[in-house]
């Protein structure tokens, strides 16, 4: 690699343009250290430096110098680079690693999920009714009750009485008469409301239901509470609360991602989806210190709005360091948990459903065509295998006829797949941009509702992917589940159920190949591997120490292992206790 090319991306935190200063410097890196030579603003050393680069699997040191690694190798190697003022931080023998990237996050919802009511917990409806309860009496009457991350598969018992195992808004509405109240389920794809909410949203027996969406209804046609994927919009609408309308709460929001993601060892984020207003919001807060990680951002917006815009913004931030749009977002289906996921053939606990297709698929193609035009990526929400079939048509049909280029589309989860439409992912050059940690929060539950054979052949198949060439990233979907790398890294290399019971071990990652999911690889899916991923002379200085060595403590610690330092751009911005 040529360490000049990435300079640029590195060394000016908030300025992206200082050209002449980068090349002053740039002719400094990757050289041998002389008689003279400005020494280095961190050492590392004594350590287990797992660099994730082929060439140069392991070193014990490494330098860096203005937010990019200067130099790795032998702890001798390394002394050299030590001057008064460098600040040496001495390992005593743990593994640091790239640090890690979030392949698909949701970086303002995990800030929201940090203000509101965390449901994820819950074993019974009867303790979301409690959380409200007392949430209602220290809230205002009026203002809303928010909460986030209930699971009626984790419901030990199924609430009384019901319908489709969801219960009805009456003892919600109960419990807060006066507040409206919005409880988003675990997987973003539906919520439930009570009452006072469907009033402020005028939702009453004669609502239609909006298209990509559903009210759920008793026999005699009333809402029950329930609402899934774009029906929950009629809420959100009469909340009026985009994240920019409240700007001191949107503010805290962005602070605790950040600190949250930071205490975790996440030195980059790819943010799955967020407005142009959004990305605007977060440069700034950026600019302000309010938020200290690497942000790579999905835009998700209507057709036009891109067309006009997401050209602009992509020319505008690729050379900035902290924050590049890079791709469109959209969703065509829902998640298996809610059964909005699109399969080819029915749920195989709701014969009469097939799930949801969000978005038409003209209109979808018509997204890709403008990812096509200006030049970039596009990750596209597939869960069901219908779903990652037609995301897969429609990519090879915008790229039939084009000169062949390198460009990495996404499928964002492809959960879920067909054995035929396995191979098509190596073939196309589609980036698989999956979670580990839903196989094992999921696993529980999915052949209850795909059956063992479709579970077998198709539910999370690393290894199949892999094994067919595709690229497979790594991530959390945050909120959705826990940020925590390590968590989604323990799913990755054991695939083990909250039960004990292993989830079709053969797909599992090796330990080497989960680390490269989450760094090198999650990089990679961005056109940033020239800048990060790995540890190499001339990349960036964003590095992880951990508490143990993920790569041979026995598999069942990994959940234990602590975050010791995060360092983005050569600074240590969290140190844990340990
Ligand atoms: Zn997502």
């Amino acid at each position: 690699m040529n360490p000049t090319r990435h300079l640029g991306a590195s060394s000016f935190r908030r300025f992206s343009f200082a050209f002449g200063s980068l090349l002053a410097f740039a002719g400094l890196v990757g050289c041998q250290p002389e008689p003279g030579i400005e020494p280095a603003n961190l050492v590392l050393h004594r350590g287990k430096i797992a660099t994730v680069d082929d060439q140069n699997p392991e070193v014990e040191a490494l330098a860096a110098r203005q937010g990019v690694i200067v130099a790795l190798g032998s702890n001798d190697d390394i002394a050299q680079w030590i001057g008064p003022d460098t600040e040496v931080i001495d390992l005593e023998g743990r593994l640091a690693v790239p640090g890690f990237i979030e392949g698909h996050g949701h970086f303002m919802g995990l800030g929201l999920s940090r203000i509101q009511l965390d449901l994820r917990q819950a074993t019974r409806w009867q303790d979301i009714l409690e959380q409200v309860a007392e949430a209602a009496e220290s809230t205002p009457p009026g203002e809303w009750i928010r909460g986030r991350g209930w699971h009626q598969d984790k419901w030990t018992e199924i609430p009384q009485p019901q319908l489709e195992g969801f219960p009805l808004h009456d003892s919600l509405s109960s419990v807060a008469p006066d507040h409206p109240v919005l409880l988003v389920h675990a997987s973003g794809h539906a919520a439930f409301v009570n009452a006072k909410a469907m009033e402020l949203a005028g939702i009453d027996a004669s609502t239609p239901d909006p298209e990509g969406g559903e009210i759920l209804r008793d026999a005699a046609g009333q809402a029950t509470g329930l609402l899934r994927e774009t029906a929950q919009n009629l809420v959100r609408g009469a909340m009026g609360d985009g994240f920019l309308a409240s700007p001191v709460e949107a503010r805290r929001m962005a602070k605790l991602a950040s600190e949250e993601c930071i205490a975790k060892g996440i030195t980059s984020f790819q943010d799955a989806g967020s407005s142009f207003e959004v990305a605007d919001f977060l440069r700034q807060e950026l600019d302000d210190g309010n938020v200290k990680l690497r942000l790579w951002m999905m835009i998700r917006a209507g057709n036009d709005a891109l067309r006009e815009n997401i050209g602009s913004y992509w020319q505008r931030s690729a050379e900035d360091p902290w924050l590049k749009v890079g791709a469109i977002k959209l969703s065509l289906d829902g998640a298996l948990g809610s059964r909005g996921a699109w399969l080819l053939e029915p749920y195989s606990d709701a014969p009469e459903s097939v799930g949801l297709n969000l978005v038409s698929l003209e209109s979808a193609r018509e997204t890709a065509e403008i990812a096509l035009a200006n030049d970039v990526q596009i990750g596209i929400h597939a869960i069901g295998d219908r779903a990652n079939r037609e995301v897969l048509d429609i990519y090879e049909a915008v790229f039939e006829g084009q000169p062949a280029k390198d460009r990495r589309w996404r499928v964002e989860h492809a959960q879920h797949l067909h054995l035929d439409d396995i191979p098509r992912f190596g073939e196309l050059g589609v980036i698989a941009s999956m979670q580990a940690v839903h196989c094992t929060s999921d696993g529980p539950w999915v052949p209850e509702r795909l059956g063992e054979q479709r579970t077998e052949d198709g539910a999370y198949v690393w290894q199949k992917l892999l094994q067919s060439g595709a690229v497979v990233t790594n991530g959390t979907d945050a909120p959705v589940e826990d940020v925590d790398p390590l968590a989604s890294y323990y799913s990755a290399v054991t695939r083990r159920l909250n039960d004990g019971s292993l989830f079709y071990p053969d797909q599992v990652m090796g330990r080497h190949e989960a680390l490269r999911s989450y760094t090198l690889d999650n990089a990679y899916a961005a056109f940033e591997e020239d800048t990060k991923g790995s540890l190499e002379v001339g990349k960036l200085a964003d590095i992880v120490v951990l508490s143990q060595d993920i790569l041979s403590v026995d598999a069942e610690q990994i959940p234990d292992t602590e975050i010791v330092y995060t360092i983005i751009d050569g600074e240590v911005v969290y140190r844990g206790k340990s």
